[in-house]
């Protein structure tokens, strides 16, 4: 199965078990991009367009497919993409949001499923170490940019 068949199920399977996220697959650009390292979604005229690495994408497991899917369509149905650009640190924004999304998806579609609490903990502190050594992003406005 290449790539494209390959999201092409998955969309399938994800409408079939939550038909709701068929109303933002149906109007959804879908490109893949090397320059990326794992997907993201932007704005696109008056839609959106779904970015994916096709070398990314072929390493996740069926599950891990639904979940990406299901996160990125979340970025949208949230509004992510059009109230990102009112907060002053956009990586910690972007962190917040991606927790809140997370929430509304099956552990076992999400990378990490698999770890006890102080696994967790440690990841969550190491999260937090290399947040603190980045600079800040300095914001720009653009609707190039992919939302991961
Ligand atoms: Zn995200």
């Amino acid at each position: 199965m290449d790539k494209v068949q390959s999201l092409s199920k998955t969309s399938k399977e994800l409408m079939l078990k939550e038909p709701y996220y068929g109303y933002f697959l149906i109007m959804l650009n879908k490109m893949w991009r090397k320059d990326l390292p794992t997907a993201g979604v932007s704005k696109n005229g008056i839609n959106y367009q779904l970015a994916i690495n096709e070398e990314f994408w072929m390493s996740l497991s069926e599950d891990h497919k639904l979940g990406l899917l299901k996160h990125e369509l979340l970025h949208i149905a949230f509004g992510h993409l059009t109230t990102y650009f009112i907060f002053s640190d956009h990586r910690m924004a972007n962190i917040a949001m991606d927790m809140e999304i997370n929430q509304y998806i099956d552990r076992s579609w999400l990378p990490g499923a698999e770890f006890d609490h102080e696994q967790f903990k440690a990841l969550k502190e190491a999260v937090i170490k290399e947040y603190k050594q980045t600079p800040k992003l300095i914001l720009i406005k653009t609707n190039e940019q992919p939302y991961m």
